[in-house]
């Protein structure tokens, strides 16, 4: 392709992206397809020959956008919703065009001190204190892939720290803390770096917040057979409910182990600090003053295009002295003044993508002020579905609102009677996987995931996507009330014919 063609086909995207984005009332939430469609759709080699670039881009909108789900699609509620943005599109394309692997600063100034800068904002959005700042050279920020690589990333790093403090210690007795509410990505890093993970139990009386007295009597016990416990995971929005650990109690315990590094998982729920009144409810002081590593997602409500997980540390010699290698073909003069930041050293892999430059983007069009609206935004959308909730009497919620999360089910109905012996979280649940049967039926119009909670079956509705509105929580509600009508309907009529 040459300049010429290239500004055509990149005018004809463009336009089709806008098509795409001003059509999404026309298309379903949740691709339609069956398993297979595009492997039997697709020629099983190459083309041996060169194709017209028009064919191409016809096929993308033929046989690709018909498989993909529409995760910006305004009535997407499921998981926790990735809002993306046309700023964060625009600095990816960009990012393209300049495309590199960044792996030490030489390879590219620009993405080193752009990802320097940028985390340093993102951390001060935050609130996060100074010691997280790029800035002061001795902690700082860089941006990984996913949530999922910086807890193996910093997994990696608290171990290599507390081996080097316990020349003793053997591999096999080190332990990952974790909660059973914790995000998969606690057992992940476990099974990729062959540690145990023990995970501690939470209660539903505790909304399924990690308290300092069950990780205090887990170091005991632990410790007392001599396992070693070098990290804890503390999260801050769980995935299944939003639940947020006591890191004021745990902060407290873990004091009198300077050895254990505390990292904070905040994937989804951690960019609600941009906004002042939000940050009690972050964590944002026990964050700041026992947080060894901290991580959040920008790549899920914080309106930059899938991926980028930003994640801080107090220390970044923790990082380095793990994840430093440093043949002779990678030496730099720069690096070895020690003047600049080599972020391979920061992360797993050697090269790495320019993010830094669609987080730019998109912090400066919104400003500081246009992220803490669309935050707000969510959460009030939020707020009125729990409205629409509590004022009907076939639901309940099942946990308390976590910031733009809510999680309820349907209400048992009181008649039919349970017939003797069975015991009513069956019946409750199985009423409600019917339920959940059901919305996914209707995946087309709206995208709700479930969860269980204690053994509790339930639906979770999550707010998020940069295009939701009052009408789309109006239209989802609508679906959701039908749907339970007919399913608590044909649940009754079922266990009178029995
Ligand atoms: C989404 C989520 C993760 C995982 O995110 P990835 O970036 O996809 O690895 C981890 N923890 C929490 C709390 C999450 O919500």
């Amino acid at each position: 392709m040459d300049i010429e063609e290239f500004r055509k086909a990149g005018y004809q995207a463009i336009d089709r992206i806008c098509d795409y984005y001003a059509s999404f009332q026309d298309r379903p939430v949740v691709s339609q397809v069956q398993p297979g469609y595009l492997v039997d759709a697709l020629p099983s080699d190459p083309p041996e020959d060169a194709e017209d670039f028009n064919e191409i881009a016809d096929d993308f909108q033929k046989l690709i956008l018909p498989g993909i789900t529409n995760w910006q699609h305004p009535n997407f509620f499921a998981y926790f919703p990735t809002a993306g943005s046309f700023e964060g599109i625009l600095g990816d394309l960009y990012a393209s065009s300049v495309s590199n692997p960044g792996f030490n600063w030489l390879s590219s100034p620009a993405c080193t001190e752009l990802e320097q800068v940028v985390m340093d904002w993102c951390a001060k959005l935050l609130g996060l204190g100074d010691h997280f700042l790029n800035k002061n050279g001795v902690g700082g920020g860089v941006i990984q892939t996913t949530a999922s690589e910086a807890a193996i990333v910093v997994c990696a790093a608290a171990r290599a720290r507390y081996v080097r403090e316990h020349p003793d210690a053997k591999l096999e007795d080190l332990v990952i803390y974790t909660t059973t509410q914790t995000h998969s990505l606690g057992v992940k890093a476990g099974l990729v770096l062959g540690l145990a993970v023990r995970a501690l139990e939470v209660t539903p009386e505790d909304e399924f917040s990690l308290r300092g007295e069950t990780l205090r009597l887990a170091l005991a016990e632990d410790l007392a057979q001599g396992k070693r416990p070098f990290i804890t995971i503390g999260t801050v929005g769980t995935t299944s409910s939003g639940a947020v650990d006591n890191l004021e109690e745990i902060g407290e315990v873990l004091k009198e182990r300077p050895s254990i590094w505390l990292h904070v998982d905040a994937a989804w729920a951690g960019v609600a600090m941009a906004c002042p009144e939000y940050r009690a409810f972050g964590k944002l002081e026990p964050i700041n003053r026992y947080a060894t590593s901290y991580g959040t997602n920008f790549h899920k409500w914080g309106l930059v295009n899938f991926d980028a997980s930003m994640l801080w540390v107090r220390n970044r010699r923790d990082l380095t002295d793990a994840l430093d290698v440093t043949p002779e073909f990678l030496r730099t003069k720069q690096h070895d003044s020690g003047l600049v930041i080599d972020y391979r050293n920061w992360h797993l892999g050697l090269g790495r993508r320019f993010r830094s430059l669609k987080v730019w983007f998109v912090l400066r069009r919104y400003g500081v002020e246009g992220f803490r609206t669309h935050i707000r935004e969510g959460i009030a959308l939020n707020e009125y579905l729990v409205s629409l909730i509590r004022a009907s009497p076939s639901f309940e919620l099942v946990t308390t609102p976590s910031l733009a999360l809510s999680v309820f089910r349907l209400v048992l109905p009181a008649s039919p009677a349970l017939a003797s012996g069975e015991d009513a979280l069956t019946a409750h649940n199985e009423l409600n996987r019917a339920f959940h049967r059901r919305v996914e039926g209707a995946s087309d119009k709206i995208f709700l995931t479930q969860t269980v909670l204690n053994g509790t079956f339930c639906i979770r509705f999550a707010v998020g996507a940069q295009r939701t509105r009052r009408e789309h929580i109006d239209q989802a509600w609508e679906v959701i009330r039908s749907n339970a009508s007919t399913v608590t309907e044909e649940w009754v009529k079922s266990r009178i014919s029995v």
